[in-house]
């Protein structure tokens, strides 16, 4: 029951030329999980402990799921993702308990990366009401926390926690030996979108005349997820069009029927 509300990927195929443009954050991420993963001795030999664990912090789609997939594909680890929300639960003890079959299934995959979306689902600043939802709620957060305070923080288990709700999180979790590394993900600059197309036409059948530095213009404001349904769309019209090249105009119209709203924008779970 419990891999219904995990997602266990044993083999996650997410390169970090997969993620456009947030080379900083890849970085400090890599700095951050890869490296206590894959060299814990770099640390032992200054005599530092690692960061507990990392929050990325940013707007839906910008690749805070990519970049914490990278890491466990890079360091050939068990990526685990639970959203904040499943963690959510009506029955007295049923959060914490989820919580501790997620520290469970990390300790018999290691080594692992533990990913959890929406912590704020679980991590924002309580309110005054105090309903006994908000206990449950508290509850599942306390035992997180003292899964945390029990792991080896040069071991072979990291967490990585994911938020588009920085402003409401609980200070709580942010203590040292907690997510005690924050990295913002914003959405990408112009360089940034343009490389965002790149990525995500790699595989496609592109014409000449396409000018992905002109697109990146036409998108701002787009996140990463935005720029991969203009392309998608884009191949659309092509296919519409009995076409099996991709043109700068087919790139167009998808930007135009997005901006429209005509189109879903669908974050997937990649
Ligand atoms: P959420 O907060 O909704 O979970 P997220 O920040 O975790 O969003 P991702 O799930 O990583 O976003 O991104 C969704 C999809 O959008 C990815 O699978 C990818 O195809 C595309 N995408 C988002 N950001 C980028 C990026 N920086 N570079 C390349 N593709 C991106």
């Amino acid at each position: 029951a419990r891999a219904q509300t995990m997602e266990i990927t044993e083999k996650p195929d997410v390169n970090y030329d997969d993620i456009g443009g947030i080379d900083d954050q890849v970085r400090e991420v890599r700095e951050a999980v890869e490296q206590p993963l894959a060299q814990p001795e770099l640390f032992e030999n200054v005599g530092i402990e690692p960061p507990a664990g990392v929050l990325l912090y940013g707007p839906p789609g910008t690749g805070k799921t990519m970049l914490a997939k990278a890491v466990a594909t890079q360091t050939d680890a068990t990526f685990i993702k639970m959203a904040g929300s499943e963690l959510v639960r009506k029955f007295i003890g049923e959060g914490s308990r989820l919580v501790r079959d997620l520290f469970e299934m990390a300790r018999e995959r290691e080594p692992a990366v533990i990913f959890i979306d929406e912590i704020d689902a679980i991590a924002a600043t309580r309110t005054e009401s105090k309903t006994s939802g908000d206990a449950e709620v508290q509850r599942t957060m306390m035992q997180l926390l003292s899964e945390m305070d029990g792991f080896d923080e040069r071991g072979d288990i990291r967490i990585i926690a994911a938020t588009n709700r920085f402003d409401m999180l609980d200070d709580a979790i942010l203590r040292p030996g907690r997510f005690d590394r924050l990295i913002e993900v914003p959405e990408p600059d112009g360089e940034g979108r343009q490389q965002i197309f790149e990525i995500h036409t790699r595989t496609m059948n592109v014409d000449d005349d396409v000018d992905f530095e002109v697109l990146a213009e036409q998108t701002v404001g787009f996140t990463g997820a935005e720029i991969e349904s203009v392309t998608t769309e884009a191949g659309m019209f092509a296919i519409r069009d009995d076409r099996t090249t991709v043109g700068q105009s087919d790139f167009e119209a998808a930007l135009e029927k997005i901006e429209a709203g005509d189109a879903e924008v669908v974050t997937s779970a990649n």
